[in-house]
């Protein structure tokens, strides 16, 4: 179903209170990565929930950076992982073996004993990850106990998905600003109580406004403006060559003369990226700039 919320993210407010929200819907960027690997339907429905969470959680970067969705199972998904950048570029991936996934569906038969972890990229600043274990119902349950654990401040989160579209919607209680903490209390009390009786097909349908004020209409609210997310893998040749370069001159000069070719596949976007014998003498030994 196409409508104009799709493929993007959006703040809102309830004025006069401390409590924040965001609410997303993914279509394109969804299917865009859909499309690059074969998952089951079981798989990609998990997959989208992990998107749409990664889209809600990157609102919380304040600056340039990255945030990062990941659990790692012991269950026929072994890692699942998505993405989202400040700039709201989304990307991710599952890992594990699908061949006998029969009607395996929950979090818990599809991950196995696994645990939850939020990885927050700041460019230039120091890299912060929390971990919680994934034992809750599901994904919105466990992120909820991660907010409650990391940062202590109640969180609701909604997330829902279907072939084509993934939805979230997300409410904060932020810590009071004004001194009146039973009136933010009760705040927090009565929109939360409200936030429970969203449905998944509710969020799959109603546009965001719909699902707000089916929510919320007795309240003071206000939206902000739509940001378009994308899918955008932010590997590059650039990011190649100094993987390369990390791994040292004489482990990367013995796979080419192995090899001949180096061939690097991205794991996120299938993108390939080649090295010939002379790439990697270039690389490593790079033209001095004449001198005058
Ligand atoms: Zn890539």
């Amino acid at each position: 179903m196409k409508n104009k919320d799709n493929d993007t993210l959006q703040r809102f407010i309830f004025e006069s209170t401390d409590i924040r929200g965001e609410i997303t819907t993914l279509s394109a960027s969804y299917l865009d990565l859909l499309a690059l690997q074969k998952y089951p339907p079981q798989v990609e429905l998990l997959f989208g929930e992990f998107l749409a969470a990664a889209s809600l959680l990157s609102s919380s970067l304040k600056h340039r950076g990255m945030i990062t969705v990941q659990a790692n199972g012991s269950g026929p998904i072994t890692a699942i992982m998505a993405e989202c950048s400040q700039d709201n570029k989304l990307r991710g991936i599952v890992r594990g073996d699908f061949d006998n996934l029969g009607d395996l569906s929950t979090l818990q038969e599809l991950l196995g004993k696994a645990t939850l972890a939020i990885t927050l990229e700041p460019e230039g600043r120091e890299r912060y990850q929390g971990v919680v274990p994934l034992d809750e119902d599901n994904l919105s349950k466990c992120l909820e106990f991660y907010f409650y654990q990391s940062e202590q401040l109640p969180t609701k989160i909604k997330l829902a998905s279907n072939s084509e579209i993934a939805s979230g919607l997300f409410i904060q209680q932020l810590p009071p600003s004004s001194g009146d903490r039973e009136e933010s209390l009760e705040d927090w009390q009565r929109v939360s109580t409200l936030f429970e009786t969203l449905s998944s097909d509710e969020q799959l349908q109603l546009s965001h406004n719909d699902q707000l004020y089916r929510l919320f209409h007795e309240q003071e609210l206000r939206l902000f403006d739509a940001k378009s997310m994308q899918f955008s893998c932010s590997c590059s040749r650039q990011r190649t060559e100094n993987a390369l370069l990390s791994l040292g001159r004489t482990e990367v000069m013995e796979l080419s003369r192995e090899q001949g070719l180096i061939m690097i596949h991205c794991q996120f976007c299938s993108q390939e990226y080649r090295f010939s014998a002379a790439d990697v003498s270039q690389l490593f030994d790079p033209p001095k700039p004449l001198l005058h």
